[in-house]
C-alpha cells in the first residue's frame, strides 16, 4: 500500500510531498511495528525520516521505505548477542559470565509473577529468595548462612557499613585495588563513612601490622583478593588462617573479599581463593561476585557466620542493594544446574580445542596458531590458559563486529585471531557464516 501525497502536492516545493505522520502511522506494516515497539519509538522513527526528507537528504518518495527499513526487525532492546572469540572468559565489556541454559530458562520462568516472596502452600509471605539461599548453602556447606545482593561492590559496601559504621576497617596497603573503570575499593569503603586503617606496605604486610592496629575502634579486618594483578618478588601477605585467631580474640569480624566467586577449590586455577577454604580457615564473612567464575548473573554473594549475615540482612542498606527475582532465579539455577559455560571454558581440554580450531581454520582458509586464553576480570590474574586460535586477515575484525551475529576477535601482530574457547561449539556454523559475510562486505567495499 502506498501513502497518498498530502493535498497540494502539485505545488513545486518538494517538501509538500512528504507523507503526513497520520498517513504513515496508518500504513499496515508501520502499524504492525507497534506489536514489538512502543508507539513513541515508531513516531520518532517516522519523524526522523520526515526530517531527512525536509532537509533534502532523501526524497519525499523515499520516506516510507526509510521508515520500513528502520523498523524492520528492530528489537525493543539494543543490547546485541555477541560471539566472544577473544579467549577472555570473564570479559567485563561483553557482560562477564554467559548464563547456562538452565539459568536462562529460570530467568524466563521468573519474568512474570512468581513466588519469590510468597508461600504457595499457606498463602502467606515467605523469606525472599529462599531457593537461591538454599542452593548457595548446598554448594558451600561451610557457610552457616547466605545473603544475595546486587553485585560484589554492593556486598562490600553493605559489609563495611554494617560491621564498621564510622569505625575502622583494617586493610593491607598491598590490597588497595582498583577494580576497573576507575573504581577503587578503598574509595568505595571510605564512601560508607568507615575509616580506612591502612597497614603494612605495598609488597609486604605482616601479622603484627594487623594486630598492632586492632583496637576499640576496629569494625572489621578486611582481606581483598588481588584479583586483577599480582605482586611478585619480595612479598608477604597474612593468610586468612593466620589472621583468624587474633581477630576472634579481639572480637573483630574477619571479612574476605574473594572477588572471583569460586565456592570450592578449582583444579584448573590452583592459586585462586575459594569461599569454602576461606571459611574453613576462619573467615567470618566471605564476599564474591555472581557473574565471574561462579558463572551466574550479576550478584554480590555474602557467605558466613549466621549472626554476621543476620546483622547485614537487618541493616537498612540491605534493602537498597537487594537482588531482584531474575537474579535470584538465575543464580539458583546456575548453582543447581549443570557446569556453567564459564567453568566449561576454563576447563577446556587443549587437545580438543586444537582439533576443533584446526578444522575450522581449514574451512576458513586461516592458519592454526597457539593462543593463550585468559580468565579476565574474574580472577586468575596473569594465568595463561594454553589454547589455540584461527589467524585470519586483520581487515576482518571490523566487519565481524558489526555482522550478524556480531563476532568480537582480537587483532595482534597484523592478524585477526579467533579463539574458540568461549564460542559454544554449536555456534561454529554461524561463525563460519559470519566470516564469509565479513569477507563479502570487505570485497564489496573494495
Ligand atoms: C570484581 C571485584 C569486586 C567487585 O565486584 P562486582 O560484582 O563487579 O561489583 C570486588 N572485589 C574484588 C576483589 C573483585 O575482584
Amino acid at each position: 500500500m502506498s501513502v497518498p501525497p498530502p493535498p497540494g502536492a502539485q505545488n513545486t516545493d518538494p517538501r509538500r510531498r512528504i507523507p503526513r505522520t497520520d498517513h504513515l502511522l496508518a500504513h499496515p506494516e508501520i502499524a504492525a511495528a507497534t506489536a514489538t515497539l512502543s508507539e513513541h519509538v515508531v513516531r520518532d522513527v517516522v519523524r526522523a525520516a520526515q526530517d531527512r526528507a525536509r532537509s533534502g537528504q532523501i526524497t519525499p518518495e523515499q520516506v516510507l521505505e526509510e521508515v520500513l527499513v528502520a523498523l524492520g526487525g528492530r528489537p525493543a532492546a539494543s543490547l546485541r548477542p555477541v560471539l566472544n572469540a577473544t579467549g577472555v572468559i570473564v570479559h567485563t565489556n561483553l557482560g562477564r559470565a554467559p548464563l547456562s541454559a538452565a539459568a536462562r530458562q529460570a530467568l524466563a520462568d521468573a519474568a512474570g509473577y512468581t513466588d519469590v516472596e510468597f508461600d504457595l502452600t499457606t498463602g502467606a509471605r515467605s523469606r525472599r529468595g529462599a531457593g537461591a539461599r538454599a542452593a548457595l548453602l548446598a554448594a558451600c556447606p561451610e557457610a552457616e548462612d547466605a545473603l544475595v545482593v546486587n553485585n560484589g561492590a554492593a556486598a562490600l559496601v553493605l559489609a563495611t557499613t554494617a560491621l564498621a559504621g564510622t569505625g575502622e576497617v583494617i586493610l593491607s596497603r598491598g590490597e588497595m585495588i582498583e577494580i576497573g573503570a576507575g573504581f577503587r575499593l578503598p574509595d568505595l569503603i571510605a564512601s560508607t563513612g568507615a575509616q580506612l586503617r591502612e597497614v603494612g606496605t605495598t609488597n609486604r604486610t605482616h601479622l603484627a601490622d594487623v594486630t598492632d592496629a586492632l583496637g576499640p575502634r576496629t569494625g572489621c579486618v578486611l582481606r581483598i583478593h588481588t584479583s586483577n594483578y599480582r605482586v611478585i618478588g619480595f612479598t608477604s601477605t597474612v593468610p586468612v588462617r593466620v589472621l583468624s585467631a587474633p581477630c576472634r580474640e579481639a572480637g573483630v569480624p574477619l571479612v574476605a573479599d574473594l572477588g572471583s566467586g569460586l565456592l570450592a577449590p578449582e583444579p584448573a586455577l590452583a592459586e585462586e581463593p575459594d569461599a569454602a577454604t576461606a571459611l574453613r580457615d576462619g573467615a567470618d564473612l566471605v564476599i564474591a561476585s555472581g557473574d565471574k567464575l561462579l558463572g551466574g548473573p550479576q550478584a554480590g554473594i555474602l557467605l558466613g557466620r549466621g549472626e554476621i549475615i543476620a546483622r547485614l540482612a537487618r541493616h537498612p542498606l540491605a534493602r537498597a542493594v537487594r537482588a531482584d527475582k531474575l537474579t535470584l532465579a538465575a543464580l539458583e539455577a546456575t548453582l543447581t544446574g549443570p557446569v556453567p559455560p564459564v567453568l566449561e571454558a576454563l576447563r577446556t581440554d587443549s587437545d580438543a580445542l586444537r582439533e576443533r580450531t584446526e578444522h575450522l581454520a581449514a574451512r576458513l582458509g586461516g592458519e592454526l596458531v597457539a593462543h593463550d586464553g585468559r580468565v579476565g576480570g574474574g580472577g586468575g590474574a596473569e594465568v595463561p590458559l594454553p589454547g589455540w586460535a584461527i589467524a585470519l586477515e586483520p581487515e576482518l575484525a571490523g566487519p565481524l563486529r558489526i555482522g550478524d551475529p556480531a563476532v568480537v576477535a582480537t587483532v595482534r601482530d597484523e592478524r585477526c585471531l579467533l579463539d574458540l574457547r568461549c564460542v559454544p561449539a554449536e555456534e561454529d556454523e554461524r561463525l563460519v557464516a559470519a566470516v564469509d559475510a565479513a569477507r563479502a562486505l570487505r570485497g564489496a567495499a573494495r
